[in-house]
């Protein structure tokens, strides 16, 4: 349908409102589905049970009088109900998810199948560690490549998000300060402008105050504004490398280099370690603290698919104050180490031990690729978002011009001015192109930004239709074609959200509609 100009040969329907309305509200194969307290009955079942019989009841004078009026359903209406929701979500296994900082790669399938294997899925963290030997070793090789790729210490294995990684890392360095007797005197934690929100939300929380560092006209943050702002009174730098502009920053060895001359520590967001992978050890620009996301660099599922994990790397002068749980190794026996005692760890960060799940998926990421494969995955994430950004780049104004990025192309909205379109409006008309949008207004640092990361594991051919769906967009913008934009997404089960509101008075507690009432509603539709 996409003729070699990259131009449908189709013309585009701009506005929707003549689509009939359908009576089911179903188009076709999208289906229209009601939530499970409109669809399910509370008298309704898909099991059959025998009736419980005369008993006494044991809960005192506790017990229910009103009946629970759960929503039942059928097998088969249970199977519909939530097979049309899953319908409705955007996930990886539909298509290309170019939401810039996320790496929203493809989560191969081996993985799985290996978390699955009984010895890994079917443990308690509870079990006693002789029955677990295999899944202390699995977490223990995890450590050793995690630790090997980045040049670090140690890893503290617990955290279970990117965000929640920082905290560790920050609360490491709060440990490691006030055990120099230097907790009270340094208050003080720097943070780029260009940062992702959890740094200084991560800062705050752990009570230090946030000071900005601003950014560069390239996007990259100099020495000298980092040098500007240290002082006995600094704690630590936070700095993403490479950076949510999508760029490596070229002055970080100097910039880690004063930071430990002022005697702070150096924490570096690791979330876009995809673009870098098997090419440079952090640890050796002097990184003190950096967490890696599994979930965004080792292919684990994120978003709706599953829970994070936000392994810790370490330096030698932090490594003593890393979370327990850790494993140890005692010949051929792992053990946990579960409590502080003769320790100076700064503490417990989570009930038990981690993600275990993602761990076992994560490894078997590594594994099936090795050493050279992972290198060649930064390699190809890189080449693809380069790709992406000189296929746009006579359509769409990029804030730092021609300079190579790293994993993702960042765009801004100036080819937007005067258009009466903004970067919203385009990301909106992404989606009927069935497209997740970029990430957009983010980073801050750049008006109207447009974040797109395409990851290495799109083929060129799914890039190629996505620059050409984007430059046909981007025509669109140039005709005039406004209505294009403006009531976008024509084609999404829902129209445009009016997320201002969703945001300030949210609606949380869904409650009955009245029998009569909704009877009329319908009627009146
Ligand atoms: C994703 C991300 C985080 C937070 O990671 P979570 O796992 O979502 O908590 C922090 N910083 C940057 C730059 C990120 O992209």
């Amino acid at each position: 349908m996409l003729n070699n100009q990259g131009r449908p040969t189709q013309p585009v329907e701009v506005a929707a409102p003549h689509v009939r309305k359908t009576f089911t509200g179903h188009r076709a194969l999208a289906m229209e589905e009601a939530l499970i307290f409109e669809v399910g009955r509370a008298e309704v079942t898909g099991v059959d049970v025998d009736d419980a019989g005369e008993f006494t009841p044991r809960l005192g004078k506790l017990e229910r009088t009103t009946p629970i009026d759960l929503p039942g359903l059928s097998e088969p209406e249970t199977m519909r109900h939530y097979v049309r929701l899953s319908q409705k979500n955007y996930a990886i296994d539909l298509g290309l998810y170019p939401l810039g900082s996320c790496t929203m790669k493809h989560n191969p399938r081996l993985n799985e199948r290996m978390a699955r294997l009984p010895g890994f899925g079917d443990i308690h963290p509870m079990q006693p560690v002789s029955t677990v030997q295999g899944a202390l070793e699995l977490i223990d090789t995890l450590a050793s490549w995690l630790t090997e790729m980045t040049g670090a210490s140690a890893v503290a294995m617990s955290p279970k998000a990117g965000a929640h990684g920082e905290a560790c890392g920050m609360m490491a360095i709060k440990a490691a300060l006030e055990a120099r007797g230097e907790g009270a005197q340094r208050r003080v934690v720097l943070v780029p402008e260009s940062a992702h929100g959890t740094n200084p939300a991560t800062a705050a929380l752990i009570g230090y105050d946030v000071r900005p560092i601003p950014a560069r006209e390239d996007g990259t943050v100099s020495v000298e504004a980092v040098q500007a702002a240290l002082g006995p009174e600094v704690a630590a730098l936070m700095l993403t490398n490479p950076n949510t502009c999508g760029l490596f920053e070229p002055e970080v060895v100097a910039i880690a280099q004063a930071v430990h001359a002022a005697g702070a520590f150096f924490y570096c967001d690791g979330a876009n370690f995809n673009a870098i992978v098997g090419k440079v050890r952090p640890m050796d620009l002097g990184v003190d603290a950096m967490h890696i996301n599994l979930h965004k660099t080792f292919s684990t599922p994120h978003g709706g698919g599953g829970p994070g994990a936000g392994p810790v790397v370490l330096s030698d002068a932090l490594a003593p104050f890393a979370p327990v749980p850790f494993i140890r190794k005692d010949g051929q026996k792992f053990t946990l180490v579960e409590h502080t005692q003769g320790t100076q760890s700064f503490g417990r960060m989570t009930a038990f031990h981690g993600q275990m799940g993602m761990f076992v998926r994560a490894m078997s990421y590594m594994l099936s690729h090795g050493g050279d494969g992972i290198r060649q995955a930064s390699e190809d994430a890189v080449l693809n978002a380069n790709y992406i950004r000189v296929c746009l780049s006579d359509v769409m104004s990029a804030p730092f011009g021609d300079k190579p990025c790293m994993h993702e192309a960042l765009f801004d909205d100036r080819w937007l001015k005067n258009t009466g379109v903004t970067t919203l409006d385009f990301a909106k008309a992404m989606i009927d192109e069935g497209y997740h949008p970029m990430t957009m207004y983010f980073p801050l640092v750049v008006h109207g930004a447009m974040l797109i990361e395409p990851t290495e594991s799109e083929s060129k051919a799914s890039i190629d239709l996505f620059i050409m769906a984007l430059r046909d967009l981007a025509f669109s913008v140039q005709k005039g074609e406004t209505e294009r934009f403006s009531g976008a997404p024509y084609y999404a089960p829902r129209r445009r959200l009016d997320e201002t509101r969703a945001a300030r008075s949210p609606v949380l507690r869904w409650t009955k509609p009245k029998p009569i009432a909704a009877a009329n509603q319908i009627a009146a539709e």
